[in-house]
Formats: C-alpha cells, sequence, structure tokens
C-alpha cells in the first residue's frame, strides 16, 4: 500500500492514494489490504458533495474507502445506513455540548502507550490505529500516533510478570491492516506470557475489505498463536453482510477461529428491532455469534448517532420473541469513568437522565444521559 512520501503535498497524496490522513504525520496507510477508492468516485456514487466542509470534517477522522465495502454503496439519500456511517457530516466539526472527553476513561488505563489494562486477567493492545475504512463513529478518532512493532513487542514484554493474565486482545484501529508477518510477530511474542488462556482479535476486515482474510492469512495466525485464538468482527447493518463477509467468516471458522460479533447502536442506522433482528439473526445463522450490542460512545462529532437508554432499552426488549435468544446480544454501556461495559438493563435510574451502575463489590458508577433522541 502507498505510504505517505513526506515530500508530497496533502492533495497529492489524497490524489494519488484516495485517502485523506485526518492531519497526521505518519502514513495513512501502510499494511495489507485493498487499495483506496478515489474519493471522488466515491462521493459520486454516494451522492454526496465532496466540498470544503467535507473536507474539513475528515480532518477530525482519516477517510479512506476500500472497494469492497464502496460496492455496497449506493445514493440512498441522507438516510441511507452505509452513508451515515461512511460519509463525513458538517456536523463533526461543530461545537458538541454531550461529547465526554475520553468517553470510556481509557487514558488512565494505559500501563504503556499501546497497552489498556480494565481488568486484571485481560490486557488490550493497540497494535495499529490505522483501519481499512473509517466508521464516522469510531470512538478511537483522534490518536495520531502509530506504534512501532518493537513498541507493541516491548508492550508484551511489559506483561511478562502477570500471573494473573488469561488472556491478550489485538485491537487498534484494525490489526488486520497490519502485514501478515508482523501480526505473526506480534503472536509469536505472546509465547512469553505464562498463564495466556486465548487471542483474541477484533476486526472490521471481514466487513470492510474481505478480500483480506486469506486461508493463507488464517493459517499463519494460527501457526503463530500459543494459544487459540478468536476473532470478533464489527457489523453495523445487515447490508454490510455481503457474499465476500460470509466468505471471510468461512474461511477464519474452517481455520477452527470461532467468531463474536460486536455492534453499536446507531441512530439512523440501525436503531430499530427489525434492523437489528436482520443483522443478529443472519449473523447467528453464519455461526457468528451476536456478543455485545453497544450503546454509542459520546465521542466529539457523533452527535447523530446517539440515542438515550431509554430508547435503546426499549429496542433491545423489543427484540425478544423476534429472534432466538441465543442471537440477542448483551446491550452494555462502556462507563466513562473506565470500570468497563455495563449491562444496560441492570442500570439503576436515580432521576431522570441520571443513572447508577452498581458494580456489586462496594463501587458504583454514575452516568448522565443525553437529554433526547
Ligand atoms: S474499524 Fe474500528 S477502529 Fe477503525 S474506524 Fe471503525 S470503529 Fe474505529
Amino acid at each position: 500500500m502507498p505510504n505517505r512520501d513526506p515530500h508530497e503535498t496533502r492533495e497529492a497524496h489524497e490524489a494519488r492514494t484516495g485517502e485523506i490522513d485526518g492531519g497526521m504525520a505518519a502514513p495513512t496507510h501502510r499494511g495489507a489490504g485493498s487499495p483506496a477508492v478515489p474519493l471522488a468516485e466515491v462521493a459520486a456514487r454516494l451522492g454526496v458533495p465532496l466540498d470544503a466542509t467535507t473536507r474539513a470534517a475528515m480532518r477530525r477522522l482519516p477517510a479512506r474507502f476500500p472497494r469492497p465495502y464502496v460496492e455496497l454503496f449506493r445514493d440512498g439519500g441522507p438516510a441511507d445506513p452505509l452513508r451515515r456511517i461512511a460519509w463525513p457530516d458538517p456536523e463533526e466539526t461543530d461545537f458538541d455540548a454531550d461529547a465526554i472527553d475520553d468517553p470510556v476513561g481509557e487514558q488512565p488505563l494505559k500501563s504503556h502507550p499501546f497497552l489498556i489494562r480494565k481488568y486484571r486477567d485481560r490486557a488490550l493492545l493497540l497494535v495499529t490505529h490505522r483501519c481499512h475504512f473509517y466508521c464516522r463513529f469510531c470512538f478511537r478518532a483522534g490518536q495520531t500516533v502509530e506504534p512501532r512493532l518493537g513498541e507493541i513487542l516491548d508492550a508484551i514484554r511489559s506483561l511478562r510478570g502477570e500471573t494473573g493474565l488469561r488472556e491478550v486482545i489485538l485491537s487498534g484501529g484494525d490489526p488486520l491492516v497490519l502485514p501478515d508477518e508482523e501480526l505473526a510477530q506480534i503472536l509469536r511474542a505472546l509465547d512469553a506470557l505464562p498463564n495466556l488462556r486465548n487471542v483474541r482479535i477484533h476486526t472490521r476486515a471481514p466487513v470492510h475489505d474481505p478480500p483480506r482474510v486469506t486461508d493463507r492469512l488464517v493459517g499463519r495466525l494460527i501457526a503463530a498463536s500459543p494459544v487459540p485464538l478468536w476473532v470478533a468482527v464489527h457489523t453495523s447493518h445487515p447490508r454490510e453482510l455481503s457474499e465476500g463477509f460470509f466468505r471471510a467468516a468461512r474461511t477464519l471458522q474452517g481455520g477452527g477461529i470461532p467468531l463474536l460479533n460486536q455492534t453499536v447502536l446507531l441512530r439512523g442506522v440501525n436503531d430499530d428491532p427489525a434492523t437489528l433482528a436482520e443483522l443478529f439473526g443472519a449473523l447467528f445463522g453464519a455461526g457468528i455469534k451476536p456478543y455485545y450490542l453497544h450503546h454509542p460512545d459520546r465521542v466529539a462529532g457523533t452527535a447523530r448517532f446517539r440515542v438515550t437508554i431509554e430508547r435503546g432499552l426499549a429496542i433491545h426488549r423489543a427484540l425478544r420473541g423476534r429472534i432466538s435468544g441465543a442471537a440477542i446480544p448483551e446491550y452494555v454501556l462502556d462507563l466513562p469513568d473506565g470500570s468497563g461495559k455495563f449491562p444496560v438493563e441492570r442500570l439503576e435510574r436515580v432521576r431522570d437522565g441520571l443513572y447508577r451502575a452498581d458494580h456489586g463489590d462496594g463501587r458504583a458508577s454514575h452516568y448522565f444521559d443525553i437529554k433526547s433522541v
């Protein structure tokens, strides 16, 4: 993939690669996957303008569109769910009164610049902040320092004395933008962790760039991992479940890797029981367990995706009876104080808009909801 030439202007880089780099110094994309489609072609397909306002919004979060995902786009008007996920909106640069800095409270939990420790038995390794495609609702927008392989290996070394560590989660960004050999090196390094039971890789590659998932890649990952691998895919809408998606899922499953799914509840994309039932039912039918439905995080510039707790609960409850109980994921809120995911059904309503999460060990968190929608 093309890297950003430090001597090339931003405009020339965009024309050459179809990528906008969000104002970052590091290359937008340095690894594996399909080339980016030029922005003008994407705009024409979606029927949207590529104007100065849109470009300004793209500086908040990089823009990149791999061909397999673009093939799913159509000119469906402003309410089209994939357009909402994909195309920057002018509101992204507006003041956002309901936004929370560090919306899931991760910053204080970094034991290393690329390692998040929310739980004693798990470690989240941020192996890249690059993605095949950038979802406009992403809660990790704003990360600008791309880790080097040596820094990732250093983060793994820092875990060596932890006998209680059972699981390492490779996240980012999307780990599958890394070249196969780099992923293999990271996995091999985990062999030094004494009581590790499994490794989980979080990726949207099967959705955004399914050809990235090959038998060769899966074989290398399995051969390199010292413990059983799991993969958590992230989907948002039934239209994302393309033939390529199912093929990628079968390739992973064919290698013996179990699949989970995570979905963010997003206004105007999937905030109705029929859409979610279709999505989760189809995933479950393909042997992919719907695992979490995430309440949307309060990231600056994403107000158009938010729903209230009350509305989210009503949507989640309405799934009962529509699809098998085993296909219904747990609806969770990642608390802004960094205490982790909490089942929304267990939140206690203190008063209008204020909720209490009782952690059951003497600790409690409070959450102020947005006012409406
Ligand atoms: S693939 Fe994940 S990390 Fe990348 S932009 Fe989408 S939500 Fe964010």
